[in-house]
């Protein structure tokens, strides 16, 4: 049917016009009261988003639910750093290699000037110059029909942002992301490393980190053993239901396989100086030598007055014990004390003699270099690196050789028996005991048995 289009019959308009006057005649005054009401309430719910997206703060529920008594059309906003996205072009990067944000500001039609004023203001408040880094992600908000972005958003790090207001002034503020800490319990075994162990339970390895730090003066983690098993109770951080990190441990226990001894150790912030980890009775355990000069190693030949010299194809007592580690890798001071002695010899490399008491001196060999600042007489306190991993000297390849001295000899430290340094003042022991108890429920709380089930292959 050429030429036919579709029309609605004359007598059909009229219906419709008729009808339309007759609601109007009928509901006039309603339909007017209603008209009225939406635009105060819109007109309400629109000033107070604007004036929310210019504070940076969150949408409060309640205006949500007036909106909704009002049946205005809601849509759940998306939001990111407090800025209603949808109301913005958004244009989202990461920071390139070598980019400055001067170059960034000045891609993005801004001039020398505003950098400059940019670099100024975020100096008293968050260095955005200094600490503009490959990979970290920033954000341009632009208006809508708008050619100039109005604000800048850059992310240093999951718990913070810093927003710029590009339109007034390159005002600069940083805020910080609300972290929720929620405790956690950790239980294995070791069927292979301790590494291995603790991503088998699910958990980070800044878990196993921070447990490696909690039991360092008591468990030598350079040779843990299968069947060792350990339990940590610690925070675990989140920020908008993720989990984006490792917070205190408060508790931490550990069994080796070849012994009956358990070690336990327990946060406890008694103010001054009495912060740190504690032993079951309350004595510190930072008071105690590391049980290792490098971390995350193995021992690649233990303490043994019998030894065949690999380097020398004879029988020569090895007065040290070898940890293996990457050359380059840090050595650590295992306690308090005065650097004695720095410097080179033929069969000790790079090597630093470090006198902790009247009793004991320790000394690491083969080092590829020394920690910036070390001299003969500096004074080094435990867990301070002193020097890095190497082979120089007689050595096979890199590791470090730690010799430990008592009056004068050398002897084997993993079988010396140390005596234990002074509990907490007494004043403070009520409360310690207090913290350790609720602790050693919770450690005691988890099954060993559920641990074993867990981490088996
Ligand atoms: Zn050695």
């Amino acid at each position: 049917m050429l030429g036919y289009k579709k029309s609605i019959p004359v007598d059909k308009i009229d219906f419709v016009k008729r009808k339309t006057t007759l609601f109007l005649k009928n509901n006039k005054k309603y339909l007017l009261y209603s008209l009225v009401l939406i635009v105060v309430v819109s007109s309400i719910f629109i000033s107070e988003k604007n004036s929310f997206v210019n504070q940076g703060s969150v949408v409060p529920t309640d205006l949500l639910r007036k909106a909704k008594l009002g049946e205005f059309p809601i849509v759940q906003p998306n939001m990111k750093y407090g800025f209603v996205l949808d109301t913005f072009q958004v244009l989202e990067g990461e920071v390139k290699p070598n980019e400055t944000i001067g170059e960034l500001l000045l891609d993005n039609g801004f001039t020398g000037g505003d950098v400059h004023s940019l670099a100024e203001k975020s100096k008293e408040v968050y260095d955005l110059v200094r600490n503009f880094r490959v990979g970290k992600s920033y954000m341009f908000l632009t208006r809508r029909g708008e050619e100039k972005p109005s604000w800048f958003v850059y992310e240093p790090n999951v718990y913070e942002y810093v927003v710029v207001d590009l339109e007034n002034g390159m005002e600069v503020r940083k805020e910080e992301r609300p972290v929720e800490v929620k405790e956690a319990v950790l239980h294995g075994q070791i069927n292979s490393s301790l590494w291995v162990a603790i991503e088998e339970t699910g958990a980070s390895m800044e878990v196993a980190a921070k447990m490696e730090d909690a039991l360092e003066t008591s468990v030598d983690f350079s040779h843990v053993q299968v069947g060792d098993e350990f339990k940590l109770v610690y925070d675990e951080k989140y920020i908008e239901g993720k989990r984006v990190g490792v917070g205190n441990v408060h508790a931490a226990y550990y069994k080796q396989a070849d012994s009956d001894k358990e070690h336990y150790v327990f946060w406890f912030d008694g103010g001054g100086e009495h912060v740190g980890f504690y032993d079951q009775e309350g004595r510190p355990m930072k008071g105690r030598f590391l049980k290792a000069p490098v971390k995350y190693t193995r021992i690649s030949s233990r303490y043994n007055p019998r030894r065949f010299h690999p380097v020398l194809k004879r029988v020569r007592p090895h007065l040290g014990t070898d940890y293996a580690a990457p050359t380059g890798t840090p050595i650590y001071a295992v306690g308090n004390g005065v650097v004695v002695a720095k410097g080179y010899t033929k069969g000790n490399g790079n090597y630093i003699k470090i006198k902790h008491d009247k009793v004991y001196q320790t000394q690491y060999l083969h080092m590829s270099g020394f920690a910036k600042g070390i001299k003969k007489g500096s004074y080094v306190s435990q867990g301070q690196v002193i020097g890095y991993v190497g082979s120089t000297g007689l050595a096979t390849g890199p590791h470090v050789c730690f010799r430990f001295w008592k009056n004068g000899k050398q002897i084997n430290h993993l079988r010396e028996y140390f005596p234990p340094s002074k509990p907490l003042p007494d004043e403070l022991l009520p409360e310690f005991f207090k913290v350790r108890d609720v602790y050693m429920e919770k450690l005691k709380a988890v099954d060993s048995s559920v641990a074993m089930d867990e981490t088996a292959p």
